[in-house]
């Protein structure tokens, strides 16, 4: 049987990757991928150039985002998939959570002043492609190219994550609202890397329960966040929660990603590809 080659979670400049939508579409294509999605972090910019794209090399493409969202004090992450682009509701509510994104950039940078790195904003800056997206990964190219930092990772342990200099605490959309936007859009809600939270036992099992009860469908099971280990223990909870699975590099840029678009192990084949749940959703290239 043949399994089709899905990557439904990658970012370009329009949020925090460093490729455009379309030089992205090509490199899925190169890698043999055949159903493509991009999800920038709370932002549509990018879907019809990804989508027109996806098209013209004869790939299949889904609309995609991935919505910021804060549960149980952290941030999580909500990919949807297959919605209606143009839907108002969505819009707004995307438009909604970006928009503290600028101040908090610049409470950012001030915290890192304080430990000696000036000009952390107007540097950041300088590596966003879309002014309502600044993202904590363009502080970390900028103190990675300016020499305080080796990698991308050191500046999230050293300086972008909580209990450090450059952390800012930020109240991203509701669960439920995220889910509601992009469910009542059309499309399919899904649990981005699971395996990247902090939760404990009890608060992993709220976040699961509220999402079903609020109308979400699916869990990434494959992702470049998981190890081997977590790929089998979220196909576990898929099963348990009775969600559809759902596989994505989260690509964000050559040489700083660590998967490659299009190249992570299969699904487990005793699991629901999220894809099934969306295929009249699927816009087809043609043949
Ligand atoms: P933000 O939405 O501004 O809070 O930025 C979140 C983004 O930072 C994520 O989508 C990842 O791209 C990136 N990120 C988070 N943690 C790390 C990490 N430990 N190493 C590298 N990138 C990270
Ligand atoms: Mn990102
Ligand atoms: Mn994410
Ligand atoms: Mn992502």
């Amino acid at each position: 049987m043949h399994l089709t080659n899905a990557d439904l979670h990658c970012h370009s400049n329009v949020s925090d990757g460093t490729l455009t939508p379309e030089a992205l579409a090509e490199r899925a294509r190169t890698n043999g991928v055949e159903l493509w999605a991009l999800t920038d972090h709370d932002e549509l910019a990018g879907q019809r150039r990804a989508r027109d794209a996806a098209l013209a090399l004869g790939m299949d493409y889904l609309t995609g985002t991935e919505i910021s969202v804060s549960f149980a004090g952290q941030t999580v992450h909500i990919v949807g998939l297959g919605f209606d682009d143009e839907d108002e509701a969505l819009h707004a509510g995307l438009a909604a959570t970006r928009g503290g994104r600028l101040q908090r950039a610049h409470d950012m940078a001030a915290g890192l002043a304080q430990v000696g790195i000036a000009g952390a904003f107007e540097g950041a800056l300088k590596y966003v492609g879309n002014p309502e997206l600044i993202s904590r990964t363009h502080f970390a190219r900028f103190l990675v190219d300016s020499g305080v930092c080796p990698d991308t990772h050191s500046v999230f342990r050293r300086y972008l994550t909580e209990g450090h200099p450059g952390y800012v605490p930020h109240h991203w959309a509701k669960l439920g609202d995220a889910v509601r936007w992009i469910t009542q859009a059309g499309g399919v809600a899904v649990i981005a890397h699971p395996g990247r939270y902090r939760f404990t036992p009890t608060e992993e099992y709220a976040l699961f329960t509220e999402f079903i009860a609020h109308g979400g469908q699916g869990v990434e099971v494959m992702t470049g966040s998981h190890s081997a280990a977590e790929h089998i223990r979220y196909a576990d909870t898929a099963i348990e929660f009775g969600l559809a699975a759902s596989r994505g590099s989260d690509f964000h840029a050559p040489g700083e990603s660590r998967t490659e678009l299009g190249s992570l192990p299969d699904l487990p084949g005793r699991l629901q590809p999220v894809w099934d749940l969306l295929a009249p959703r699927v816009h087809r290239a043609p043949d």
